[in-house]
């Protein structure tokens, strides 16, 4: 068996996606558009940092995909006392269990300390996209080092990542190399078996993954829980013990069973979100939990949409409605440039003052935290900042505070569509539009910013018809 650094990392992050990767690795979906942005930023940012930090360091030769070769070069260049090589091949044989460990860190650097080479020995470093040492950093830096130490029979003294704005970080071996072992024994027993492991669909791991569209069919199929909104993984550990694992058997199960493990508060929710689903029925889980929608002759419906890799914020959706007349007026507060953001952020507080009593709904708490960062940005005055955030309501805050939905997570477009709104180009994500931004900005291409606005403009009528659905839904005199 072949491991290879990537493989283990898909490990980490779903041990399913490793098992599928290696046994089935034709099978998978094209990559989503966002995760190639991320790789090309990815690697834009190890080009940028051996540039500028290491312009000396030794390239390898031979081709990218000729590993065997590569390999044979990285000795020979560890041999020659070699101060720096960029983007070596580590390889590693196990024969007592018959595992081949391959890796490529970003780097090895010289440093003194005995080793089979002589007077001298390497130690790893990688360079990362992220702000903060994640433990995934940890781990793959500790995998280097676990195969440095092996090849160059002296373990390192540390592993070093560079992260974000060239912040170094330095990996305490002492404390990682034993977690990687168990790690990387976790990681082979998955592999050794042709057994694939359960489906579990969670958004986090889930979303981007290659495997998506097969692992849902197959959760779908099984009425698999975590299906089911608030079904965690440890929670789902807990029902498999008690013998469920469908929706139905979660919806039967008895409360006096589950409330030992789970609290009667959990389980109470988690089964009347089961029987949410099962019924294709909203139920209200309380009227009084949250203040009062607040209604008035005009609202507005606000969503944002962001460039994270620019700190940008390209587009203030506004949906302005007379709620007496139910007459729209959608406002596309765009900067076609990164230096526009402050022309968008003067219009939009130039609208929100034309109706200074009208709520300001969205559905998540990323608007008002934007609000709060725009406002410092450009030195807005504190008492009107804090008139905008006065008048805005958490959609989201405010459905997850009063009712249960038939829906497998409570996204806006799960909810909406659930409503039986459609937006106008299925299939279209947040993600997405942050790669169409970044084409616009490459090509001038006014298509990409045109699908944006549609994009954005639906997600505020969906937002709008949410609110009217939610209101009419706890004020219905035979609500449940
Ligand atoms: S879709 Fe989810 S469960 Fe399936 S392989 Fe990917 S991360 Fe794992």
């Amino acid at each position: 068996m072949i491991l290879t650094d990537g493989l283990f990392l898909d490990h980490r992050r779903c041990p399913r996606r490793a098992h599928l990767n290696f046994y089935e690795p034709l099978e998978r979906e094209a990559e989503r558009g966002f995760l190639t942005k991320l790789r090309q930023e990815s690697a834009a940012q190890v080009r940028t940092v051996l540039e500028n930090f290491y312009p000396h360091s030794r390239e390898l030769q031979s081709s990218q995909k000729d590993f065997l070769t590569r390999t044979n070069e990285t000795v020979h260049l560890m041999q020659e006392g070699v101060e720096c090589i960029a983007n070596p091949n580590l390889l590693f044989e196990d024969s007592t269990n018959g595992v081949t460990f391959l890796g490529t860190p970003h780097l090895l650097i010289k440093v003194s300390g005995e080793s089979i080479w002589g007077d001298w020995s390497y130690i790893p470093i990688n360079i990362q996209l992220g702000r903060r040492p994640k433990p995934e950093y940890k781990l793959i830096a500790s995998y280097y080092a676990y195969l440095l130490a092996k090849i160059q029979q002296k373990s390192p003294d540390y592993a070093q990542i560079i992260l974000r704005k060239n912040n170094c970080y330095r990996v305490n071996l002492v404390e990682w190399l034993p977690r990687l072992e168990r790690a990387l024994s976790d990681c082979l027993a998955v592999l050794s078996k042709p057994q694939e492991p359960e489906v579990f669909i969670s958004r986090q791991h889930c979303n981007l993954c290659h495997w998506y569209s097969h692992c849902y069919a197959i959760a779908q199929d099984q009425q698999h829980l975590s299906l089911v909104p608030g079904i965690t993984p440890s929670r789902y550990k807990s029902l498999q013990s008690l013998g469920l694992s469908t929706l139905d058997s979660l919806v039967e199960a008895s409360p006096s069973l589950l409330e030992p493990i789970f609290g009667r508060q959990v389980v109470s929710l988690l089964k009347l979100q089961a029987q949410s689903l099962q019924e294709k029925r909203a139920f209200i889980k309380s009227k009084h939990l949250h203040p009062q929608l607040p209604s008035s002759l005009w609202e507005f419906y606000f969503d944002i949409e962001a460039e994270p890799e620019l700190d940008l914020e390209y587009l203030l959706g506004v949906l302005l409605v007379n709620t007496k007349t139910k007459e729209l007026k959608y406002y596309s507060l765009l900067a076609e440039s990164p230096q526009q953001e402050h022309l968008i952020w003067r219009q939009f507080l130039e609208i929100m003052e034309q109706f200074p009593t009208a709520p300001i709904f969205h559905y998540s708490e990323y608007e008002p935290e934007t609000l709060k960062k725009l406002a410092y940005r450009y030195s807005t005055p504190t008492p009107l900042l804090d008139s905008l955030l006065k008048r805005c309501v958490d959609l989201h805050q405010q459905v997850m505070c009063t009712v249960i939905m038939p829906v497998e997570s409570y996204s806006l477009k799960a909810l909406a569509n659930w409503l039986g709104f459609v937006w106008r180009d299925p299939g279209i994500s947040g993600d997405q539009c942050v790669c169409w931004y970044d084409d616009w900005l490459k090509t001038g291409e006014r298509s990409w910013l045109d699908s944006i606005v549609r994009y954005n403009e639906d997600d505020c009528i969906a937002t709008y018809q949410l609110r009217n659905w939610l209101l009419d839904f706890l004020t219905a005199p035979n609500a449940n």
